[in-house]
């Protein structure tokens, strides 16, 4: 029986709070993040890089996947290690770790390749994510919050409960704005809270030079990427006005022609979702190896669902993604039949 209970706890992950204590001695620790980050997953995952470093640990960021160029000048990036370009140093890691800490995902999967060495770590994995649906049970410690604006505003929300909010210095602030302003489209989603913007203060009186972080982010493309912005939406664009939906889908090809590089398509769900009327945007890319996938909606239309459901995928309610291995084309129509499957929530929608 107390075999069984003790099974039991293992399959709830313990609240964050409970390795507070514990963050005074030195650990080896690993930070991770899902694949192909985002400026959240880069964002967050530096600032308590920089922060556990300041408490005396040893750490590493190891990112599953390579990540686009323009977030390259976020503080620590450099040493950040590509599990696909070196699998052998961050296995080594990875077995030394004592703590692991997954940052802005949901599920181990997410994690592509690592996915099967973090199953067998030995060392903690502790989950910080606003991501739905957790898988708790691979995680010892950890925190999951749905209505959180960004991993960046959890990662802050950390610092300050432990109790070493006064180790968040411009450093830190640069990389946690960078998470925030990313993810909630700077600042204009519903999930940007008076907490959100609380937490922006306290990194303005710190020295946070938000222009910069701006700057970096949205001012650093090549002419190329609106080349190929140009082209998708003048020639790759379906708009389907009954089902309020408009749709992106983008074969191999163009992604050559254009030397479209990773992150050069981040962003680009958001000008279908910008046409008057249009309740649920989608952009599908052949990239080859799957078909990846993007959608987004406005309002009631709860895109998570959706993309588990037909995309193998998930998400937020308003932003999800997913990924297919059939060909380009068979995933457009199997877009198209799902949305003729959702016409009565799609068509029904007011504005
Ligand atoms: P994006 O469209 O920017 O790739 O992703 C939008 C949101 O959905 C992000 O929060 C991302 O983490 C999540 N997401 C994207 N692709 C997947 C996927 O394949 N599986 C799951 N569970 N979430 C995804
Ligand atoms: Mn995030």
């Amino acid at each position: 029986m107390y075999a069984d209970f003790a099974l039991l706890l293992r399959r709830f992950m313990q609240p964050i709070k409970n390795i507070f204590p514990l963050l005074t001695q030195p650990k080896d620790v690993v930070i991770t993040m899902h694949q192909k980050p985002d400026g959240d997953a880069m964002g967050s995952t530096l600032a308590l890089y920089h922060f556990l470093n300041k408490l005396g640990h040893t750490c590493t960021v190891i990112s599953p996947t390579n990540w686009a160029s323009f977030l390259n000048w976020m503080p620590g990036c450099k040493q950040v290690i590509d599990y696909e370009s070196q699998p052998a140093k961050a296995d080594l890691l990875i077995d030394m770790a004592d703590w692991i800490f997954c940052l802005d995902f949901n599920v181990l999967s997410r994690t592509k390749r690592m996915e099967e060495k973090l199953k067998n770590a030995k060392g903690l994995r502790v989950l910080i994510d606003h991501h739905r649906e957790p898988q708790t049970e691979v995680f010892t410690y950890g925190i999951s919050d749905v209505n959180k604006s960004s991993t960046a505003e959890m990662v802050y929300d950390f610092m300050v409960a432990s109790g070493h909010a006064n180790l968040i210095d411009a450093t830190i602030g640069e990389c946690l704005y960078a998470g925030v302003m990313t993810d909630t489209g700077s600042f204009r989603f519903p999930s940007t809270t008076a907490s959100v913007h609380k937490m922006v203060a306290h990194l303005k009186e710190i020295g946070l030079e938000h222009s910069h972080v701006h700057e970096e982010l949205f001012d650093n493309f090549l002419e190329e990427r609106f080349r190929f912005i140009g082209h998708v939406l003048l020639n790759r664009m379906e708009v389907f006005y009954e089902y309020n939906t408009a749709l992106i889908s983008i074969p191999q090809n163009d992604l050559i022609k254009y030397n479209v590089k990773t992150g050069d398509t981040e962003g680009l769900v958001n000008y279908p979702l910008s046409i008057s009327g249009i309740k649920l945007a989608a952009v599908i890319i052949d990239r080859g190896e799957e078909r990846k996938s993007s959608f987004r909606s406005k309002g009631g239309f709860d895109v998570n669902t959706f993309a588990r459901k037909y995309f193998n995928g998930g998400g937020h309610f308003n932003a999800a993604g997913g990924f297919n291995k059939e060909p380009l084309e068979e995933v457009v129509n199997k877009f198209k039949a799902a949305i003729k499957e959702n016409a009565s929530q799609l068509s029904s929608y007011q504005f």
